[in-house]
C-alpha cells in the first residue's frame, strides 16, 4: 500500500488534477492521496494559501472580503469547470469559505489558521468529486474525522503520537482516501496548521500511521537535484539517499520536501520516492535507511543564507562552568533558537537564523550577554550563509574536507566558520553571502564535475 502526496502545482489546474488521477489509477496500491491546495499554474501566478492568508488578513482588520473571496472561488470554479465538474461543489466551497469567514476572530491566530486550512481541505473536496466522477471508488476524509491529532498551543504545531491508532484505520477503509493536507486538530478540536509547505508533513505522518510500503511524494521535479538548479548548470539528479542526507538537505535550503516532514517516515522505516507528476514514469529520487556510500561519499550540496553570528570571547572561557548554558539561556529567554554553536577556547560564536531578530533584540541580546556574563568582546554579524556539504559517505573516506576547503580557497572567498558533527553526515561552512554562488559552483565541480570526469577517464 502506498500513501501519495501531490504538491501545489500538481492540483492548480483542471489539466495537473488530469495527471494526478492518471496516476493514481496507475498503480492499485495508490490507496491514501494528501493534496495541497492549488499551487502556481505559471511562476507570476498566486498560490491559493497565498490568497487566503490576504482574505484572512482583510477580514480581521475588518475590510471588505467579497472580492478576494471571489478570486478563491475562482481558482476552484476554473478548476471544476475544466474538469467537466458540475458546479455544486463550488457551491460547497463557497458555503465552506464564507462560514470560516463569519467563525470567531477574537483569536487572529486561530482564524488565520481555519482560513489557511481551507485550500487543502476544499481542494480535497474537489478531487474526491473528480475522482467519484470518473467512477473510482473514492471519498474525502476530513482529518478531524480520521484523528489527526496535533499539540495545544503555545508551542510550535506537530503531530501527536496518540493519533497514529486512529489514522491507522484508514487502511481499512473502501476505495482511495482523498485527506487534505497541512492541517490538523487538537483534542478539543482546535484547528491548526503545519508551517508552510505542511503538507508533506500530512502525508508522512500518514504513511507512517499506516505503515504503507512507499510513500509517494509528488512534485514539478524529475528528481532532487545535488545543487540548486537555479545556481549549478544542469545539476545531476540524487537517485537515492538516506533519511539523514536529505533532512541536512532540506535543513540547508532544499525546498524540494519540507525539513519536518521526514521524522514521521524514518521512525517506521517507511521508503520514501520524490516523483514528478509531470513526468511520472522518471525514477525519481528513493530516500530509505542506507545507501552505497562508497560509490558516492558526498551526495549533495546545500546552500541557505539569512543567518547572523553572535560572537562571543572571554578570556578563560573553557575554564568558566556553566558559560555556555548561561549563553543560550539568555538566548532562550528572548525566544531564540541556534543553529550551530562553533567555539575555541576563549570564544563562542552562535549562528542564529536572522528571521527570528530584529534590532532590539539584537541589541539586548548583545548587551545581557556583555552584563551577565562579563564577556570581553560580544559583537552581532549579519549576512551570511552557510553551505552543507552533505553525504555519509564522509564518514568512511579521508580528505573530503581538504578537497571542500581548497575549493573555496581557489574562489578567493574566505570561511568565517567551519562545523562538522560527529555524524559526520555534514560538513558546513559559514561564508558571506556575496562569496555563496561561487562557492557552490566551485563545489559542485570539486564533487560532482571531477568524479564523473575521473570515472570516464
Ligand atoms: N498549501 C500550503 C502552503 O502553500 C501547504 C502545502 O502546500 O504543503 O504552504
Amino acid at each position: 500500500m502506498k500513501v501519495c502526496k501531490f504538491g501545489g502545482t500538481s492540483v492548480a489546474s483542471a489539466d495537473q488534477i488530469k495527471k494526478v488521477a492518471k496516476i493514481v489509477t496507475a498503480d492499485p496500491a495508490r490507496k491514501i492521496i494528501v493534496v495541497s491546495a492549488p499551487g502556481k499554474r505559471f511562476s507570476s501566478d498566486d498560490k491559493v494559501t497565498d490568497l487566503l492568508i490576504q482574505l484572512a488578513e482583510s477580514a480581521l482588520r475588518g475590510d471588505s472580503t467579497e472580492q478576494q473571496l471571489k478570486e478563491v472561488v475562482s481558482r476552484y470554479e476554473q478548476i471544476a469547470a475544466g474538469l467537466g465538474l458540475s458546479l455544486e461543489i463550488i457551491t460547497v466551497i463557497e458555503k465552506d469559505l464564507r462560514k470560516r469567514l463569519d467563525s470567531n476572530k477574537n483569536d487572529p491566530s486561530l482564524f488565520m489558521d481555519c482560513l489557511k486550512a481551507s485550500g487543502e481541505d476544499n481542494n480535497a473536496k474537489l478531487i474526491a468529486a473528480y475522482f467519484t466522477y470518473l467512477g473510482i471508488d473514492a471519498q474525502y476524509i476530513c482529518p478531524k474525522d480520521a484523528g489527526l491529532l496535533v499539540n495545544e498551543r503555545p508551542e510550535r504545531v506537530r503531530a501527536l503520537p496518540e493519533g497514529d491508532e486512529r489514522l491507522s484505520e484508514l487502511r481499512d477503509k473502501p476505495g482511495i482516501v482523498v485527506f487534505p493536507g497541512f492541517f490538523g486538530f487538537t483534542k478539543d478540536g482546535t484547528l491548526r496548521t503545519f508551517n508552510r509547505g505542511g503538507s508533506d508533513i500530512t502525508g508522512s505522518l500518514l504513511a507512517a500511521a499506516t505503515e504503507a510500503d512507499l510513500y509517494e511524494n509528488f512534485t514539478d521535479v524529475d528528481s532532487v537535484f545535488a545543487a540548486n538548479p537555479n545556481v549549478v548548470d544542469n545539476p545531476v539528479g540524487i537517485e537515492k539517499m538516506t533519511y539523514r542526507e536529505m533532512r541536512e538537505l532540506s535543513y540547508a535550503g532544499f525546498s524540494v520536501f519540507h525539513d519536518e516532514a521526514l521524522m514521521p517516515a524514518f521512525r517506521r522505516s517507511v521508503p520514501v520516492c520524490i516523483k514528478n507528476t509531470n513526468n511520472p514514469d522518471a525514477p525519481g529520487t528513493l530516500i530509505v535507511n542506507e545507501r552505497n556510500y562508497f560509490a558516492q561519499p558526498v551526495i549533495g550540496i546545500a546552500a541557505d543564507s539569512g543567518f547572523s553570528t553572535l560572537f562571543v570571547d572571554k578570556y578563560l572561557m573553557n575554564q568558566e562552568i556553566g558559560f555556555g548554558r548561561k549563553l543560550l539561556q539568555i538566548l532562550e529567554e528572548e525566544g531564540i533558537s541556534f543553529e550551530h554553536t562553533p567555539s575555541g577556547i576563549d570564544n563562542l560564536s552562535v549562528i542564529i537564523r536572522s528571521k527570528f531578530l530584529t534590532a532590539d533584540k539584537e541589541a539586548r541580546i548583545v548587551h545581557r550577554v556583555k552584563e551577565e556574563l562579563k564577556a570581553d568582546h560580544v559583537h552581532m554579524h549579519s549576512n551570511y550563509s552557510m553551505i552543507v556539504l552533505v553525504g555519509e559517505g564522509m564518514r568512511h573516506s579521508t580528505g573530503l574536507a581538504a578537497r571542500a576547503a581548497t575549493a573555496i580557497a581557489r574562489t578567493g572567498a574566505s570561511i568565517q566558520m567551519i562545523n562538522q558533527g560527529s555524524s559526520e553526515v555534514s560538513l558546513v561552512f559559514g561564508v558571506h553571502k556575496a562569496d555563496e554562488t561561487k562557492i557552490l559552483k566551485e563545489l559542485y565541480a570539486e564533487f560532482f564535475l571531477k568524479s564523473a570526469m575521473l570515472s570516464h577517464n
